[in-house]
């Protein structure tokens, strides 16, 4: 009879496992101390690695409404007028719904790891809007897009320089919508000032001109076999394909290379002077970041 007693005892206990969990922690009702300052690691860097930049084709008052309101959003939205204001919509600590599909520089689902930023601006003039359509143009040209004005500029300077500090961003990483995502995006466009961001407050990167004029002199560009090239692109940052074909695809990719590095003449077509243009870049900024 006891023996009896005791195993039921024993069978029951599983069923009481959890009430005695529940004891053990209303014992220890103290919780326990996260210490962030005895150890501390050295592998470590910055969760944010990329700006980037777009244009919104609308006036402030759509864009308001479509960045705040919609499945679109970017942490920072820079309007056309002189309110003496930059708006933060999304924090920096939270992912905006910017970028899409594509990559640059070896990451892909940019929203995860990069900063957006949408400048008020048309994009493409409305009259030039259906240029590509039953003409021989296969890219709009640089008249085709439209100005920014100077107090956005200025708001983008003081923008980027300080994101830039904060996260230790690679300067080449500093990039425009396109330049992620070449097949289906333009902006910031032809007008958006890199150069002059660049020379005028050390923003993103710049090719040097003696490089550029080594290189067209080398002339390596006649002997160049479509692997090479393409590999060219892909040791700067972009996402092409590695087909033996010069495709459509390829083409948007030097379209959105020249929107960036020489703008007043996007054409699409890999010419002598965009291939010196790339090899000065890959020159001065040779190495990737830190992929860890
Ligand atoms: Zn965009």
């Amino acid at each position: 009879m006891v023996k009896n007693l005791f195993l039921a005892f024993v069978l029951t206990l599983p069923l009481i496992g959890c009430v005695t969990t529940t004891n053990i922690q209303i014992a220890n009702p103290k919780p326990f101390v996260v210490d962030s300052e005895t150890y501390q690691a050295t592998g470590k860097s910055e969760r944010i690695k990329t700006i980037i930049l777009h244009y919104t084709v609308s006036n402030n008052a759509r864009a308001i409404k479509l960045l705040t309101t919609g499945d679109v959003s970017a942490h920072y939205l820079i309007l056309d007028h002189d309110d003496n204001k930059i708006y933060n919509l999304v924090p920096e600590s939270e992912r905006a719904w910017h970028a899409g599909n594509g990559g640059f520089a070896g990451r892909t689902i940019l929203n995860d790891t990069s900063i957006g930023i949408e400048i008020v601006n048309a994009g493409i003039k409305p009259e030039y809007r259906n240029a590509l359509k039953n003409s021989e143009l296969d890219y709009h040209p640089y008249e085709h897009y439209v100005e920014f004005n100077e107090v956005q500029i200025k708001k983008v300077a003081q923008l980027v320089q300080d994101l830039s500090k904060r996260y230790h961003i690679s300067p080449k990483n500093v990039i425009g919508h396109a330049d992620m995502a070449p097949s289906r995006k333009i902006d910031p466009g032809a007008k958006f000032p890199w150069e002059r961001l660049y020379k005028e407050h050390g923003i993103g990167a710049w090719y040097d001109d003696f490089d550029k004029q080594f290189f067209m002199n080398q002339d390596a560009f006649s002997a160049a076999t479509i692997p090479e090239i393409k590999q060219a692109f892909r040791d700067y940052g972009y996402q092409i394909n590695d087909s033996d074909e010069w495709d459509k695809a390829s083409r948007n990719v030097v379209y959105a290379f020249q929107l960036h590095f020489r703008p007043q003449q996007p054409t699409g077509e890999l010419d002598l002077e965009t291939y010196a243009i790339l090899q000065a870049l890959n020159k001065k900024y040779a190495g990737r970041d830190d992929f860890y």
